[in-house]
This record gives structure tokens, sequence and C-alpha cells, in this order.
């Protein structure tokens, strides 16, 4: 249709605006007349192509414009002015509708399920079924990455094809099954075979449900779905941590309360301590994850064998633990902490021939303040961990002694050619709700400005928000050279791909992707995979 190429010299000419005032100089003012001929052109055109929806939001802008007479604008202030007309010209473009949805609040709990399989067209099917449910999936086709990306984010399911081509395929199996022994999470096997002595194999090696290829979808989402539930039940029912055997999280958070409460009857202060293992993930890489998996049961059980008996260990989550401490200051509990240290310090782990020792770093908070609820106290303690990891690690901070409470920082780039996508998951980047971390967002058009800014040597660990395609070396180029670099441990890739292109996102898993988006994506969906994401990785 003719009108669609007018539509589109219209979002040429809008991206080409946007583009001019967001890449260039955050610092340089944008004059009134400028903004007034881009929207009065804008309203002027939106009409006569049929952008009902772009003309009512322009004349809306306009009508608020002129309230605000001749000053000029700071940029920050006009991005978020224009934000609404961005929005939905990245909907118009891409869905050619207006759905104006609105930005709802994120939550954490949405279940994560793990997809392994080396069929691309069956990833990619499975993960947009599971997706229209509201679940977040994650694919792999590589087995390596597979498993540190298990570690890494802890699913709540896991979906794995059995029939793997490489050996290694078997072995991650195998790997994680052993760590699944100790750690509740419902294993769905999928195969093309489907003989007796496959179900068994798959039963045995520890399967809570075999899915026979090629897959009905919906008795699949059923599945998926009860296994689901049966995490949920399991976790809510469970007080000890399968594989270290000291109390879960869950429980932390119930004593917590308990003892908030005693605080506020009593007005004795007591303590918390988070203690996370230094250079962990050195150890899973060198000696494989079930050594890792050993040195957190000996760690655990090393705390509780170091604590009074009216002190609490649980297990945070991975390497992280928690030792409460009824009725004791923070000076008292750093005490037992820094000794706890200096005695782990010299326990020699032997594994595969060599030996090695291990330290923590731990931060404490004692509660003396009524006002603090649980995530508070642990966000203060996590703070002080932060401090003692910043300092060189192996050593203890009271966050109640430092006077300025530091962050921790995520490196967030979006790299694509597109202005005015760039402008809109910038904007929603800088609008999550990200209480334990602070973002740090610039956006580039192209990978040659990513790396010719040098952002990857920035302090902290890097989320990418990576366009597949585009003309100045395109997304695939930019995911090889982060993979190929020195940092490429403390970057996650998220690749935005074409919805037709399984060769695009076979490459990008193959070349290590982390996670893939197919475009047109709706922002918020986007926003909420970015924040749960960051949650689970901090
Ligand atoms: P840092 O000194 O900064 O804490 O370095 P680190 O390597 O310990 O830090 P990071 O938090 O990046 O890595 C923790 C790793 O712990 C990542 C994850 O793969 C691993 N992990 C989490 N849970 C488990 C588990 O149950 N078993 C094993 N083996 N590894 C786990
Ligand atoms: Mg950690
Ligand atoms: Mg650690």
């Amino acid at each position: 249709m003719a009108l669609e190429k007018y539509q589109k010299l219209l979002f040429d000419k809008i991206k080409k605006q946007i583009s001019q005032w967001f890449d260039t100089d955050p610092n340089e003012m944008v004059e009134y007349e400028e903004v007034y001929r881009f929207l009065h052109s804008i309203k002027g055109t939106s009409g006569t192509v049929q952008l009902g929806g772009l003309l009512i939001v322009a004349s809306k802008l306009l009508a608020q414009l002129e309230s605000r007479e001749d000053h000029p604008w700071i940029k920050n202030e006009l991005r978020e002015f224009l934000f609404e007309l961005i929005r939905l010209s990245y909907d118009y473009e891409h869905f050619n509708e207006t759905a104006v949805e609105k930005d709802e609040p994120c939550c954490g709990s949405v279940p994560l399920i793990q997809i392994i399989d080396d069929d691309v067209s069956m990833l990619i099917l499975l993960k947009e079924a599971l997706e229209e449910q509201g679940w977040m999936a994650i694919t792999n086709t590589e087995p390596e990455k597979a498993v540190s990306q298990y570690y890494d984010l802890q699913p709540d399911c896991l979906v794995l094809d059995v029939d793997l081509p490489s050996k290694n395929g078997f072995q991650l199996l195998e790997d994680i099954q052993q760590h699944n022994h100790k750690q509740f999470i419902p294993k769905v096997i999928t195969s093309l075979q489907n003989d007796r002595k496959t179900r068994m194999n798959a039963y045995e090696m520890g399967a809570d449900d075999f899915i026979e290829k090629p897959i009905d979808i919906e008795e699949f989402i059923v599945r998926i779905s009860r296994q689901l539930q049966r995490k949920q039940i399991f976790d809510q029912s469970v007080l000890i941590d399968e594989l270290t055997q000291v109390y879960n999280r869950r429980f932390l958070f119930d004593l917590l309360e308990r003892n908030i409460k005693e605080y506020e009857r009593t007005g004795i202060p007591f303590s918390v301590s988070l203690l996370d293992l230094d250079y962990f993930k050195n150890i899973n890489d060198r000696y494989g994850h079930l050594t890792g998996d050993k040195v957190l049961e000996v760690f655990a059980s090393f705390l509780k064998e170091n604590i009074r008996s009216t002190d609490i260990v649980f297990r945070y989550g991975g390497e992280e633990f928690v030792i409460l401490f009824p009725r004791t200051t923070a000076e008292e509990s750093k005490e037992v902490v820094k000794r706890i240290l200096e005695e782990f310090s010299k326990v020699t782990f032997n594994e595969h021939g060599d030996s090695f020792t291990l330290s923590f770093s731990a931060g404490i908070y004692m509660v003396n303040n009524r006002e603090e609820g649980s995530l508070e106290i642990l966000k203060m303690a996590d703070q002080a961990l932060y401090e003692a990891k910043e300092n060189g690690r192996a050593c203890v901070k009271s966050a109640n002694e430092s006077a300025q409470p530091e962050h921790k920082i995520l490196n967030v780039s979006v790299i694509d050619d597109d202005a005015i996508i760039r402008t809109l998951l910038v904007r929603v980047l800088e609008n999550l709700d990200t209480s334990k971390v602070i973002l740090n967002i610039e956006s580039y058009e192209n990978g040659e400005k990513f790396f010719g800014a040098g952002r990857l040597a920035e302090k902290g660990k890097h989320f990418l928000v990576l366009d597949g395609v585009m003309p100045v070396m395109d997304g695939i180029e930019v995911l090889t050279r982060v993979r190929e670099s020195e940092h490429a441990d403390r970057a996650h890739v998220l690749m935005l791909t074409g919805r037709k292109t399984e060769y695009d996102i076979a490459r990008a898993l193959k070349l290590g992707a982390d996670d893939y988006v197919t475009k047109p994506f709706s922002i918020t969906e986007l926003q909420a995979r970015i924040q749960r994401l960051i949650q689970r990785m901090f």
C-alpha cells in the first residue's frame, strides 16, 4: 500500500531527529523552536498517513509545549517529554497498532524455565509457547553454556533433550542430575526415541516427566505447569536447603521477622552477617560444578560448627550464606565472623590431585532501628559485603561503621542502530526498579562506537542489549568480540533478533549469547525480562 511508504518516511524523520538530539552531547540545550517545529510537522503528516494515535499525541504535546513559552530544553527533560510519542512510534512501526500499554510494575516471582536442545527450531517454538504463559524461558544449545547458566540463574524447571549429539551433552545431564539430587528442580526430559529403554533411562536419571517428540504444545504447557506447581509447593514446605543442610532463604525471612519483633519488644539489637565465597566461580571452572557443590557443603558445615548454639546459618542463595546472631552487637558478631574467616582460610581442599584453600568476604549489619524490615536489613548487610569485596576480599565489614554505603554497579549497554529503539530502551532501563544495584546505562549506535569507548573495561558486571542486525559491525561480530575479550566472563548478552531468522538465533547461541528476544518485542515484556534477569544476576 502506498501509505506505508509515507509512514516509513515519517518514522525515518522521527528517528533522524531523535538521533540528532540524543546521540550528541547531553549537556547541550535544545531550542524551543526546534521542538515546536518537530511536533508541528509530525502533527501535520501523521493525520495524512493515517497514524491517528501519533496525531493525537503530537497535538497534545504541542498544546503542552505552548504553555512552556520560549524556554530551551535540557535533553533529559526533553526525552521524558517526548517519551509517549517515541513509544507510540515504535508500536506503530513494528505492530501496526496502538498497543499503548501501561508500564506495569514487574515482579520477580515469574518462573524461569531453562530449555536445552540442539534443535533451534524446537527451542524457538518451546520458548515462545512458555513465554505466552507469562513465564520466562532461557535457551541453550551448547552444553557448557547450559551448565553455567543453570548454576548462575537457578531455573525453576529444566527441559532437556536427551538426544544431544555431543558426548558433552550426556556429561551435562549427569552433572546437573547429581546437583539436582540435592536441590529440587523438576526436570522434564524430551526425546525423539520413545522406546521403553529410553524412558526407563530417563526416569533412572531422575526425570520428573518424559515427553515424546514431536511435542504437543498444549499438553507440554499443562505438564510444565504441573512441574512448576510441584516446585512451588516444595519451596514453600521445606525449610532446609538440600545441598548444604542449613536453613534456606524462606526460613531466613521467617526468623528475621521474629527477631525484628523481639527487638521491638526488648530493644536489644541483633546482627545479621552475609557471607560470600571469594572467586568461587574459579572453583567451578577449574574443577567442575560437583567440586563446587562439595565446597559449599563443607563451608556450610564449617559455619555450623563454628558458631554458638543460639546463632543460625542459612543458605541465602548460590554461594552466599547468612548468619543470624540474636542479641548480638555488630562488634561482637564481627569478631566471630573474623575468627571463622581466619580458620576457614586454613582449610585445605584436595581435588583432582590438586589442593586449594578458599576465603570469603562478609558484611555485617546490626539492627538497632525500629523502622527496618527484613529486606532493608539484608540490603544493609549486602552493602557492607560489597565494601568487603571492594576492599580486596577475605575481610569483614560492618555497615554500622561505614559512613556512606556503596552500591553495586551494573553497566548496561544498549547497542542498536535504530534511534527509536535506543531511546526507548534507555528510558525503560532508567525506570527499572532495581533496589540492589545502580545501573550505569549507555547506548551506542553500533559496535565500533561501543568498543571504541572501551566500555567493557569499566569496572563491574556488564549487561548488553545487542541488536543482531546493524549496518556497521553487526551484532554477531560484536558478540564474537565480546566473547573473545578478557572481560567475557563479566558480560551477560541479550540479543535482539529477527523473528524468522532461525539461523541467526542458532549462531547467536553458539557464539555465547546468554539470551535472545525476537523483534518486534513488546516493551513491557522486555522491561520485565531485563528486570528479572538483573534480579537473578545479583
Ligand atoms: P566474588 O569473589 O566476586 O564473589 O567472585 P565469585 O566468583 O564468587 O562471584 P560470582 O557471584 O560471580 O559467582 C558465583 C558463582 O557461584 C556463580 C554460580 O555459577 C555459582 N553457583 C551458584 N550456586 C551454585 C551451586 O549450587 N553449586 C555450584 N557448584 N555453583 C554454584
Ligand atoms: Mg555471589
Ligand atoms: Mg562469590
